[in-house]
């Protein structure tokens, strides 16, 4: 088995992964690492969770600090684009936690927080930002950055990039970058049009593909239950407060759905929060931090703000919409069962739904065991309540939304401003659109960045709600229950991903 210590990686990034108490590669570490220490461009296919981060970190801080030089004034030496500010600013953590004994810089730029902190930040130069493509734009229309000391490029997660209607501004930033420079270029599926992005942006790279989906996928227990699309409130309240739930993601499909969700099982006693895009950034800080801390027992969230969040032991996932797009089931479901541990994920399906599901089952080439918790009376009595504790939104057909993908309608609309600008006009135009103004954040850091995420409270707003009003279809049960009871019963879901018949 390989070792960091085989690596040659410097003295100094051996000592901050021994602090982090991690010996071995994972196996796309022990793949790239090598490549992108040798300065080769790279296309890796990966997904968060498979260790991708320090693939790439940990040989960029290598040759950063094997060659030293100052970064040029408002200019780094390494640009890291990243889809949302969440997992830019993870990734960002990540190269100061394995930089803590080199003694370079860090800063992140995303859009949402006032610009100064970020330009001041930059102003001396900077060894390494990770940016989100929206205000790194308008830094560049303001001159407040300047791209020309560029060494190394790296682009995460171009998919989602793609899905947030980045593309064109990564191309405008890929055109002002120096053309002598090393390209990393990650990706957790290859749609066509990513693919002929990586072309234009690669030179001769070396390819690391990683952990097929399915194997992340097999080991989760996938149900699926149908509902009245009123009644699932009430019903994922019933299933969350079974004990065997620890910590869970539940997925909206919109910014409004999350808050409602959540709104209603905080009402109902259990600890909920919601986290999207309209929620400043110290509510979802303060969220997300509840929820890491065990305070929080299921995050509402929609696709984008949950997206690359790297929180461990998530043993459930809800599916309370399902996703207009197959491949986000997987990265939803994904959510759970990393590190090697087991998840469960369970999926409402109302009848406007079916649409989804199937091409979920088709693009997966599984059928979901399912259950049928339609005309249940009890979660009849209960969708009444719940309607009175927080009010119902008005169901909006999936299929009438953009069948391109799941984004949310704000985002294509600032997809669409995307595409219509484009003539090269600066000046603060461009905004981050992640998560459809999911974005709008910022943080900058200065030098040797200290981790600007310790000590923050986590208080989440789930809060405790005033105890039990939700809806229970029976008795409620102890232990581990996989699959949705029905009339008190517990079934549990032994399949896994059987094939389609
Ligand atoms: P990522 O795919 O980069 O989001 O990484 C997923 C998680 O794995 C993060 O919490 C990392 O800190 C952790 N991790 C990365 N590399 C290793 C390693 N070699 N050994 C153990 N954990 C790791």
């Amino acid at each position: 088995m390989t070792q960091f210590t085989d690596l040659g990686l410097a003295k100094p990034i051996l000592k901050a992964l021994a602090d982090k108490g991690y010996t071995q590669p994972t196996p796309i570490q022990a793949q790239a690492i090598p490549v992108v220490m040798k300065g080769r461009d790279l296309l890796g296919i990966a997904q968060t969770g498979t260790g991708k981060t320090a693939a790439f970190a940990l040989p960029i801080l290598h040759r950063l600090a094997e060659d030293r030089r100052p970064a040029p004034r408002r200019g780094f030496r390494c640009l890291v684009l990243s889809p949302t500010r969440e997992l830019a600013t993870q990734i960002a953590d990540n190269f100061k936690a394995y930089a803590a004994h080199l003694g370079l810089s860090v800063a992140t730029i995303f859009g949402g927080v006032k610009y100064g902190p970020q330009m001041r930040a930059l102003a001396a130069g900077v060894d390494v930002v990770v940016a989100t493509p929206g205000r790194l734009m308008d830094h560049l229309g303001e001159k407040s950055a300047t791209l020309g000391g560029v060494e190394i490029f790296v682009l995460d997660e171009a998919d989602q990039m793609l899905d947030l209607g980045f593309v064109v501004p990564i191309r405008k930033i890929a055109s002002q970058l120096p053309k002598d420079r090393q390209n990393l270029f990650f990706s957790a599926t290859m749609p066509s049009e990513i693919g002929k992005l990586a072309g234009e942006l690669l030179k001769d790279p070396a390819s690391v593909s990683i952990t097929p989906q399915a194997t992340t996928v097999e080991r989760i227990d996938q149900s699926l239950i149908y509902i009245e699309a009123q009644r699932k409130r009430p019903l994922l309240a019933e299933l969350l407060s079974d004990r065997s739930v620890e910590r869970s993601i539940v997925f909206t499909r919109t910014k409004r759905g999350a808050d409602r969700v959540a709104k209603y099982l905080t009402a109902a006693g259990i600890e909920a929060a919601s986290i999207h895009g309209d929620k400043t950034q110290g509510q979802r800080e303060r969220a997300l931090a509840a929820f890491k801390a065990g305070e929080v027992k299921a995050l509402v969230a929609t696709d984008i703000a949950a997206r690359g969040i790297d929180v461990n032991d998530i043993s459930h996932v809800f599916n309370y919409e399902l996703p207009n797009v197959p491949e986000a089931y997987v990265h939803r479901i994904g959510r759970t069962a990393r590190k090697g541990k087991d998840g469960v994920a369970i999926s409402f399906c109302s009848d406007d739904e079916r649409s989804l599901l199937k091409d979920i089952e088709k693009a997966t080439r599984q059928k979901i065991p399912s259950f049928d918790r339609r005309n249940d009376k009890a979660l009849a009595a209960a969708a009444a309540v719940a309607d009175k504790l927080a009010p119902a939104e008005k169901y909006v057909d999936p299929r009438k939304a953009d069948p391109r993908n799941n984004v949310p309608s704000e985002l294509r609309r600032k997809r669409n401003r995307n595409g219509a600008q484009g003539k090269g006009g600066q000046g603060g135009g461009q905004r981050d659109g992640q998560g459809g103004g999911e974005g709008r954040q910022a943080q900058g850091q200065g030098r040797n960045g200290g981790g600007r995420n310790g000590g923050r409270g986590g208080q989440g707003q789930g809060g405790q709600g005033r105890g039990g009003q939700q809806a229970q279809g029976g008795a409620k049960q102890g232990g581990d229950f996989r699959g949705p009871k029905r009339g008190g019963g517990v079934q549990t879901v032994e399949t896994r991903w059987s094939p389609i018949d």
